[in-house]
């Protein structure tokens, strides 16, 4: 077997690492530590102290080597399945109560604002998310926040490199409540981590996430930036999208001004601008199955209209997964934190979230083809990812594995 330093490089060289910060805060400085690689990608790297017995424990808490949705406890308890969608207790449109709220908000602020109200509440005693990173611009940073001025400051889809999970052991470690706001592979790493660390169910009153269909490496904001020819050291602060649905992709420059551009000139029209990591790319869980509730956007087709777009205030999705979930819903409604529109169907979701769709349908042909490649492939768990490979046919199923194989291969080829 390969020593664990080549157990943990080879995470990475198969491209399946996420940079979530996990290991590194799992093992400890002595055994792994956290940083950026010369390709712009934040990546742990084995120190001396890095033993096989911890390597075991990191390929069952690593988000690429093990996708866990909600206990299976959680899923019984849920009056809804769906296929595609999971386990849920109920599907809501709506967006933060506070007109302020919602207009920062990336989508509609409905995470900003159950953070709020769950610090109000007094329910926890601090919300673990994500804010800008001090340095670089186009990057997020782990953070808490114990006052709602700190949740809203930390409002917004940060789709650079970041990692939440960073510091999650030092967070456990305080022994208080609190809620976690992550990506759904943040919170599929937490739940692997929930069966060696018992803390994690007991602190972890809320898991909240926003639907993800991937985040921009450096590469891809590089493309960006070359394409509105911006040089990169000119940019002081970047903020995605937010103030507006989805608001303009702002850069702050070095000489004060600041630059807007249009959200669909981020990503492209037609999704022509994605450069996605191959991890995002056979993602087999974006749509948030570890979560108590998960939020989304809600445009038709999955992306917004150019001159819509201009007025939109916003509205989330939100997929309730949970008894807890419904309950935080329903008294962040009473609280006026909340403001539910109608409710939601799953019409709505496949119309708003076609990309999501297919990759569910391809979760387990695509891990295959990770493995017939000879890379490190995801032990998938409590997803339905046999019944939606079954679902999709073989045709598809060969196709996608081929497709996932032939990516993979051509990687580590590069
Ligand atoms: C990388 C990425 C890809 C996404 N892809 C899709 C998609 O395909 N379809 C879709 O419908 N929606 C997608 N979203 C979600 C969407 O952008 C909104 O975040 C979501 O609708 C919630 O909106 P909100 O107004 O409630 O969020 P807000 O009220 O603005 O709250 C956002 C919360 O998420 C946290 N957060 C932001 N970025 C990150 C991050 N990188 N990692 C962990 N936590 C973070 C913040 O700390 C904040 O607490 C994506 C988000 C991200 C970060």
């Amino acid at each position: 077997m390969d020593n664990p330093a080549a157990r943990l490089n080879k995470i990475i060289q198969d491209r399946l690492c996420i940079g979530c910060g996990l290991c590194a805060s799992f093992a400890g400085d002595d055994a792994i530590g956290f940083g950026l690689n010369d390709d712009g990608d934040l990546v742990p790297f084995a120190r001396d102290g890095l033993t096989d017995a911890v390597m075991d424990q990191v390929d069952q808490i690593c988000p690429s080597m093990r996708v866990e949705g909600l206990p299976q406890h959680l899923i019984d308890d849920s009056p809804h399945h769906d296929l595609v969608w999971g386990p849920h207790h109920g599907l809501k449109t709506g967006h933060a109560g506070d007109a302020m709220i919602r207009h920062i908000g990336s989508t509609a602020g409905v995470l900003t604002a159950l953070g709020c109200f769950l610090l109000a509440s007094g329910e926890v005693d601090f919300i673990a998310h994500v804010k800008v990173a001090d340095d670089p611009p186009h990057h997020g940073m782990a953070t808490i926040s114990t006052t709602q001025d700190e949740v809203i400051a930390a409002a917004g889809s940060r789709y650079g490199p970041t990692a939440p999970l960073r510091h999650i052991m030092a967070l456990l470690d305080r022994g208080q409540p609190f809620a976690l706001i992550a990506k759904p592979c943040d919170l599929n790493a937490v739940r692997n981590l929930a069966h060696l660390d018992e803390r994690v169910d007991r602190l972890i009153k809320y898991w909240l996430t926003p639907v993800c269909g991937g985040f921009t490496p450096d590469e891809g904001y590089q493309q960006f930036l070359d394409r509105h020819h911006i040089p990169k050291e000119d940019v002081k602060a970047l903020r995605y999208r937010g103030y507006g649905c989805p608001g303009p992709t702002q850069l702050t420059m070095a000489s004060g001004e600041t630059k807007d551009i249009h959200y669909l000139d981020f990503w492209g029209d037609d999704e022509s601008h994605w450069v996605l990591p191959l991890r995002c790319k056979i993602c087999p869980d974006g749509i948030g199955e570890g979560a108590d509730l998960a939020a989304s956007d809600t445009w038709d087709g999955g992306s917004p209209d150019r001159v819509e777009s201009e007025t939109d205030l916003g509205l989330n999705h939100m997929i309730i997964r949970t008894k807890a979930g419904m309950e935080l819903v329903e008294n962040a409604v009473k609280a006026g934190y909340l403001t539910i529109t109608t409710d939601a169907t799953i019409d709505d979701l496949n119309r708003t979230q076609p990309h999501q769709v297919k990759k569910k349908y391809a979760g387990l042909a695509r891990a295959h083809g990770l493995a017939e490649a000879g890379s490190f492939a995801p032990q998938l768990v409590n997803i339905r990812a046999e019944a939606l490979t079954d679902a999709a046919g073989e045709d598809a199923y060969e196709r996608e594995k081929q497709g996932s194989k032939k990516r993979a291969l051509a990687l580590k080829n590069n």
